[in-house]
């Protein structure tokens, strides 16, 4: 059950605006250098989904139509608009208003350079994007309907992989809105923010959040056959340092931990679900806590997964591993745990007592090991055990239930190397020094009650979390390289009032 790629057989609809008033010969034209951008900014390979020219949009009713039609159509994750004329914006009303898929509007136009010599009224009157886009522009602001805007000549890298970017953001929207997650046992006592409004989650993100029972999973465990252990078993051997004991005398133990993997699967496989999140409090019979099988669900499934009953944090690890797919680096739950105050070497220092996943990069081949876990009472877990790869501007993104909505809370971060060797530490970790500083950042994220654990993505960074954010209408605050204490504390306040104002949602 290895990692499909989200983006087969999704499209983006592109559509073109104009009108009849140009007649037939402009409006060919039209739709001849519509087919050139399209085919150009497919061609980049910067965009991982396919662009798709519809017939040009010359009316309302033609309008509605397209909007409907990509609203239902299930491949389609994603709308792009242009003006290539002047398109007037009255008959982009009904059409817009039934749009139910993300919207970007491109800001471009055929010609490069003015053609100082030869521009005449035929030439202005064929091509005038920069008018009709902010026609268009106007009636998407009226409406109040989200959108991405991109700026800039089509054959631009930077135009392609903004829109390849958004792109991604749409597979991830696609993914959160079919996603189920699979919940075994219920958060962990007592602790505030990992609980959070599932049912509102639904509504929000689309994803579909239930609880199992542990003894449902210890039977899919129980009836596992070896046939599946053992080919997980070479897989681990093929893509990690194993422990010689593991190997040897505590085989049976990594047989254990990879008959839970397999019976994880097997049932998550059977309820279709994409996430899941177990509790070290609650694991019935199993004999460990799943350590290894959990920490492969990002890199070898590109499942969400999360600790301690955190779904949100799950489904947050779902949407990153879909917007990464096929980039360097990928999504895992993250959790801060120790500072270094020493000047000039400030950093955080990221880690689980098992669950962060090899997807974001490693530096040297993960180990698999066991080792005693001071919690839970159950037998050693095998895990993997690496540190995480340096990567610059990376993020950290949480879930917070804010009690009316649901606050994303994202910063940027850089991962480095340790500068030591960690060597008594028998779980995965990463340090980083986060923008724009540690000390800001950390009077920062307290300030907006983000959580202790996130999801980490090395793959995409804080533009593919902007877009989804836009996407799904759900409040973002970031800390990053231009971050202030005091001017994040006041735009805090404003994002408040505005999504409490904010009833398009
Ligand atoms: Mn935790």
């Amino acid at each position: 059950m290895a990692f499909a790629n989200p983006f087969d057989n999704k499209e983006i609809w592109f559509g073109v605006g104009s009108q009849d008033l140009y007649g037939e010969e402009a409006l060919r034209q039209v739709a001849a250098q519509s087919a050139q951008i399209v085919d150009a900014l497919n061609a980049t390979g910067r965009i991982p989904v396919k662009l798709v020219l519809k017939p040009t949009l010359k009316s309302s009713d033609s309008v509605k139509r397209f909007m409907v039609e990509a609203s239902a159509d299930d491949r389609c994750i994603g709308v792009i608009a242009w003006m290539h004329t002047f398109s007037p914006a009255k008959m982009w009303i009904r059409g817009l208003e039934s749009l139910r898929k993300p919207l970007l509007q491109l800001n471009t136009q055929h010609h490069f350079e003015i053609p100082w010599d030869s521009i005449d009224m035929d030439f202005m009157n064929l091509n005038q994007s920069a008018h009709g886009d902010r026609e268009f522009g106007y009636i998407v602001t009226r409406l109040g309907i989200a959108r991405k805007i991109v700026v800039g000549h089509y054959s631009d890298p930077e135009v392609a992989d903004h829109i390849g970017t958004w792109a991604r953001a749409c597979a991830g929207w696609d993914a959160s809105n079919n996603l189920k997650v699979m919940r075994w046992g219920d958060n962990m006592r007592n602790v505030a923010v990992t609980e959070g409004d599932k049912t509102e989650a639904e509504r929000v993100f689309g994803a579909s959040i239930n609880t199992w029972a542990v003894n449902e999973l210890v039977g899919y465990v129980d009836k596992v056959k070896e046939d599946q252990v053992k080919a997980l078993i070479e897989d681990y051997k093929a893509k990690y340092d194993v422990a010689p004991e593991l190997l040897d005398a505590r085989y049976d133990e990594m047989f254990v931990a990879a008959k839970e993997e397999a019976g994880m699967v097997n049932m998550m496989g059977d309820y279709g679900t994409a996430a899941g999140v177990d509790n070290f409090e609650d694991l019935g019979t199993l004999s460990q806590l799943p350590g290894v099988g959990p920490q492969r669900f990002p890199s070898e499934y590109g499942w969400g997964f999360s600790a301690e009953g955190d779904w949100k944090t799950a489904v947050l690890v779902r949407i990153g591993a879909v917007m990464g797919y096929g980039l360097d680096g990928g999504a895992s739950l993250m959790e801060d745990y120790s500072y270094n105050f020493v000047p000039g070497h400030e950093m955080n220092m990221g880690s689980h007592m098992l669950e962060v996943s090899p997807s974001i990069g490693a530096i040297g081949k993960p180990r698999l090991e066991i080792h005693p876990l001071g919690i839970g009472g159950k037998a050693d877990p095998v895990r993997l055990v690496f540190t995480g790869a340096p990567k610059k501007d990376a993020v950290v993104v949480s879930m917070s239930d804010v009690r009316e909505r649901f606050r994303l809370l994202m910063n940027v971060v850089d991962v480095v190397e340790p500068e030591g060797s960690l060597k008594m530490l028998p779980c995965a970790r990463a340090l980083w020094k986060p923008q724009p500083s540690l000390k800001v950042s950390a009077e920062c994220w307290l300030r907006a009650g983000g959580s202790h654990h996130t999801c980490m993505t090395t793959s995409v960074g804080r533009e593919a979390w902007e877009d989804f954010a836009r996407i799904a209408g759900v409040e973002l605050a970031t800390i990053d390289e231009d971050t202030t204490a005091r001017g994040f504390e006041r735009d805090l306040e404003l994002s408040e009032m505005v999504h409490r104002l904010d009833n398009r949602h």
